[in-house]
Order: C-alpha cells, then sequence, then structure tokens
C-alpha cells in the first residue's frame, strides 16, 4: 500500500492538518442493466469500477479501499490518484 503524500487536502473544506488514514467502504461496481438509466452510475459517492485497480483489494474486499478523513468536516474520501480519470471528470 502506498503511503497517503502529504500533500493531500480535503476536497471540502481544503484542509490538510486534519487528515487521517481511513479505511473506506464505496458501493459495488456499476453494472449497466436495460432499463437502467446511466447517469444514476454517477448517484452514489464512489463505486468500486471508478478506483484504479491497482488501488483495489483483492475479491471480496474491492469495497474497502484506503482513504483519508478529514475531522474537520467530517468528510472521508479517496485520493484523487485513485481514480479513474472518467470519475475524476465527473466529481
Ligand atoms: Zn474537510
Amino acid at each position: 500500500m502506498n503511503p497517503h503524500p502529504s500533500d493531500e487536502s480535503c476536497p471540502r473544506c481544503g484542509s490538510a492538518a486534519a487528515l487521517a488514514p481511513k479505511l473506506l467502504l464505496i458501493d459495488e461496481a456499476w453494472v449497466a442493466t436495460p432499463g437502467k438509466d446511466p447517469r444514476m452510475a454517477y448517484a452514489a459517492d464512489l463505486r468500486v469500477d471508478d478506483v484504479l485497480p491497482s488501488h483495489l483489494r483483492e475479491a471480496p474486499l474491492q469495497q474497502f479501499v484506503e482513504g483519508c478523513y478529514c475531522r474537520n468536516c467530517g468528510t472521508g474520501f479517496v485520493s484523487e490518484q485513485a481514480l479513474t480519470a472518467e470519475r475524476r471528470r465527473y466529481k
């Protein structure tokens, strides 16, 4: 596992001082099915297929990812570096 870079900052409040490493539980990978609105794929906070494979754990633990927790505003997040380019765009 890569250590979190020290220049990481909270996407909500911008604080870098109040961050702590946290194991986050994210949503299952999006599976497109007929009749399902594809826009729903972005309704969840984060899905397994939004995270780069190199940052995912072995099955069946893919939904647990190494993230950060901001004690300042109570936001849990995954580093931008661990997300797919597509997900960063839709953020
Ligand atoms: Zn924050």
